[in-house]
């Protein structure tokens, strides 16, 4: 089941549930989105992993033919008259204690659910540190959840950490995520040292080059000052674009290829680059600032975020194009 939620990891709706159309099924967050990908065109299972947030969404997952998960007795009460016929995830709380039944009521959720005659049920819980080699939690997660899983017939486990790490965690439906865009789960590992291609190319080009002498600053604030003569290149992309805000200068960015680094503070719609004294560059050269040779989890760890939230992160007046 492919995760496609927060319009596709950032990388477009449109545009990811067209590459992987064969994926078994879809999942993503919340109902809308669900409707979205199913507009789409696919034929295949789409899963809203938070389920109904109120009573009247059962009836519109129907009307769309959704799966829908169950994490609470409230949406047991919202499912109960129009749930027949529909794939019902049952989600257990195995440790992360964010969603789901404890594990002491899922016998009579499950009974109550069963009563009320759905296509299928799935049990399904979430790890909540998969991406930990060392943390004692996973195993205990998949315990709890293997002691719970008794008497279903489909379950559901692992996210990207789990189907990479775990494989205890590897039975019945698997839900990646971040993986699938070429993206590493680990904090300390890169998509392309787990044999993965980053989809997503974030780029821009250059507007305009200047020389800047030895000792000028350079953006907001003057918080970059030039050590020697050089040439500074200005890019269109900014925070407003999803580049992020507190990156500092010395980042590395690719023009043309060339790495070369953030000069000055990341304006809205504009960065400043140092292309260095001899530079060649001018005006329409190729700005790469995360992608298949600089990798987005370089650019998340530079800025203390994650790379999911990078991607994640890219704004609506980004236009994704396909390569
Ligand atoms: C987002 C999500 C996933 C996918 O997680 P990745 O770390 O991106 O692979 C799987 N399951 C649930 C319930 C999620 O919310």
């Amino acid at each position: 089941m492919a995760v496609v939620k927060a319009n596709a990891y950032g990388h477009g709706l449109d545009l990811v549930t067209a590459a992987l159309r064969d994926a078994d099924g879809f999942a993503v967050a919340r109902l809308d989105e669900a409707i979205a990908v199913r507009q789409l065109g696919t034929r295949r299972r789409v899963l809203v992993l938070e389920g109904p947030a109120a009573p009247a969404e059962t009836a519109v997952a129907r009307q769309y033919s959704l799966d829908l998960a169950v994490h609470c007795e409230e949406q047991l009460e919202w499912l109960a008259p129009a749930v027949a016929g529909l794939n019902i995830w049952l989600k257990l709380d195995s440790g992360m204690h964010r969603l789901g039944f404890m594990p002491e009521e899922v016998p009579a959720a499950l009974r109550r659910l069963q009563s009320l005659e759905p296509a299928s049920i799935t049990l399904m819980t979430h790890l909540a540190s998969a991406d930990l080699p060392d943390d004692p939690m996973t195993e205990k997660q998949l315990a709890v959840f293997t002691a719970c899983a008794g008497e279903i017939d489909e379950i559901s486990v692992a996210n990207s950490a789990g189907l990479l790490a775990w494989p205890g965690a590897r039975g019945g439906w698997v839900r990646p995520g971040i993986m699938l865009y070429g993206i590493s789960p680990f904090a300390e590992r890169n998509g392309c040292d787990l044999g993965l291609q980053p989809a997503m190319h974030f780029r821009s080009r250059l507007l305009a080059t200047r020389r800047v002498a030895a000792g000028e600053t350079v953006g907001y604030c003057g918080t970059w000052t030039a050590q020697h003569d050089t040439c500074i290149g200005t890019a269109a992309v900014g925070y407003g674009d999803g580049y992020p805000g507190n990156l500092p200068g010395g980042t590395p960015v690719l023009v043309d290829g060339r790495r070369c680094e953030l000069a000055g503070r990341v304006s809205m719609d504009l960065i400043t680059i140092d292309l260095g004294p001899g530079a060649a560059e001018s005006a329409g050269a190729e700005v790469t600032l995360w992608g298949a040779a600089l990798p987005v989890e370089e650019i998340a760890r530079r800025a203390g975020r994650l790379a999911y939230e990078l991607v994640c992160g890219v704004s609506q007046r980004v236009p994704r194009i396909p390569v």
